[in-house]
């Protein structure tokens, strides 16, 4: 069973990577961003100088990743992909320092999870493309330092809040990922199709984008699913009907909420009142860790006005309550 998903998981990153814009014009969505970084990229490319360190914040699955692959491409800059918590150790960070080339784009996945001193460490190499080599324990250790060639962090997180002062300090930029359109996710789900060869129709394409959640990575999923069922109970064609009815049976309802989406609106109701009530609290029971409430499905149910972070917690909206067809409690909104 372990192997099946492994294999199933290895496909899984297959066709995400398949599926990868490469260059920053077939990039859909995130104007602003897009904007912004074309105009970093194009000064550095004048002044033939690494650009900024760049920083993206934003949920999982909006394109962070991407982005950073395509920032790589348009400087026609060779690529290292590493993550936080790979970076247990100043020293593993120091290894890959010390042998970027010259206008490597160094990209860090999930970097507020990376470990103290590798943090330190990199405060150093971004500001000045020094670290420090310490040699020996103890008192009689010394710290040489040695030169890296220059280089361009791109950093990703989904919770800009956790990275330190001084981190977020040292990027030149940062880009803020929103959720996307509805019509926007038709667009990446029309290339999608068209890339995997599924036939998709306006109206199925729209009916997948509208529960997709605001993320294509989520919508490249759900296309996926919806082409099996197609393909299995019906002509393969992806009409409005067969998205419709393969959706309702992964279990995403009809504004995109999946089942940790609603287990963690149908706690905040039944068992809470509607709150407010702590993170922690609510994360223990749906049988979660609070990060995955926090980063995953909170920010999804607060765009949709479904759910509220206040100082004493988390609260639902009336429209909560009139989403899981539920009454709620006569003082609730006095
Ligand atoms: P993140 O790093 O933010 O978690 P990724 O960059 O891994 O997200 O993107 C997840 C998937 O969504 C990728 O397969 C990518 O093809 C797709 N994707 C993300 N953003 C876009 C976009 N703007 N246009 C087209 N496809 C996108």
């Amino acid at each position: 069973r372990e192997l099946v998903s492994a294999a199933a998981e290895g496909d899984e990153l297959q066709i995400e990577a398949a599926l990868r814009p490469k260059r920053l014009s077939e990039f859909i969505g995130q104007g602003r961003v897009r904007e912004q970084l074309s105009l970093v990229l194009e000064s550095a490319l004048r002044r033939q100088r690494p650009p900024d360190h760049v920083l993206m914040n934003g949920s999982p699955g909006l394109g962070k990743t991407t982005l950073a692959m395509i920032i790589a491409a348009e400087l026609n800059a060779p690529l290292r992909i590493t993550s936080g918590p790979a970076l247990e150790r100043a020293g593993d960070l120091a290894s890959i320092l010390s042998t970027l080339a010259e206008g490597e784009v160094l990209f860090i996945d999930e970097i507020h999870r990376m470990a103290r001193p590798a943090e330190e460490m990199l405060y150093l190499a971004m500001e000045d493309f020094r670290v420090d080599i310490v040699v020996g324990k103890g008192p009689g250790a010394t710290a040489i330092p040695l030169d890296i060639a220059p280089f361009t962090l791109v950093g990703a997180t989904t919770r800009a809040g956790l990275l330190p002062a001084p981190l977020r300090d040292r990027f030149g930029f940062t880009a803020h990922m929103d959720f996307y359109e509805v019509g926007e996710l038709e667009q990446v789900l029309n290339r999608s199709a068209k890339l995997l060869g599924v036939t998709l129709p306006g109206e199925g394409a729209h009916e997948i984008a509208r529960r997709s959640r605001g993320t294509p990575r989520i919508a490249n999923r759900l296309l996926r699913r919806v082409r099996d069922f197609a393909d299995v109970r019906a002509d393969g064609v992806v009409n409005r009907d067969i998205a419709s009815a393969a959706l309702n049976l992964y279990e995403v309802d009809a504004e995109g909420l999946d089942r940790l989406d609603r287990a963690v609106l149908g706690v905040l109701l039944k068992k809470f009142g509607g709150g407010p009530v702590g993170l922690s609290t609510l994360a223990v029971a749906v049988g979660e860790e609070p990060e995955t409430v926090e980063v995953v499905a909170e920010p999804f149910l607060v765009r949709q006005g479904l759910l509220a972070r206040t100082p004493r917690g988390r609260v639902a909206t009336a429209a909560a309550w009139s989403h899981l067809g539920l009454t709620p409690p006569p003082d609730a909104f006095g």
